[in-house]
């Protein structure tokens, strides 16, 4: 496994719409390792192969449950809402209050190109939506309401949330 460089967001790369994952080969496998590597070296929850600049639709994550990856996801249902503080590690510094959907059903790929179904909720349904809009080069600050301030999140009394600032995807 290796490290790989993120890319930032003034990077035009970020804007542009990946293309799908055809080949589930030992490339691949290397590509994910390679990404969730870098995901837990920076402390992120998630990272799209975009933000590594690789124009494959490819995402990892982990909100605490272990790793996930996802090929080619389409987001199949979504219901209910939630706000919260958004970080991305392409957006080092930064963040914003975002409203995402409570709850997310999502079909993928897996890295054997079997097709795969996930109902996810909370943090794991934020994450997946956060990182499936890298795939179409949609960043978390185009959608946010405000940008959070530092100084809001040490005097946010609730847990949840700064832990959830800690963890950028
Ligand atoms: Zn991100």
């Amino acid at each position: 496994m290796a490290l790989r460089q993120v890319v930032y967001i003034e990077d035009p790369l970020l804007r542009k719409h990946s293309r799908p994952v055809t080949k589930f080969d030992d490339r691949l496998g290397k590509l994910l390792d390679d990404m969730a590597e870098t995901m837990y070296s920076l402390n992120g929850v998630g990272l799209a192969a975009p933000q590594i600049a690789v124009l494959r639709r490819a995402v990892v994550m982990d909100c605490g449950t272990g790793i996930i990856e996802m090929m080619n996801p389409e987001i199949l249902e979504t219901s209910g809402e939630q706000e919260g503080i958004e970080g991305c590690l392409s957006v080092p510094g930064r963040h914003g209050m975002v409203t995402r959907p409570m709850n997310v059903k999502v079909r993928f790929q897996d890295r054997h190109g079997d097709w795969q179904e996930l109902e996810a909720e909370g943090l794991l349904a934020r994450c997946i939506m956060h990182e499936t809009d890298h795939l179409d080069g949609q960043l978390y600050v185009d959608i946010m309401s405000r940008e959070v301030f530092d100084s809001e999140l040490e005097d946010n009394p609730d847990e949840d949330e700064l832990e959830d600032e800690e963890n950028d995807a």
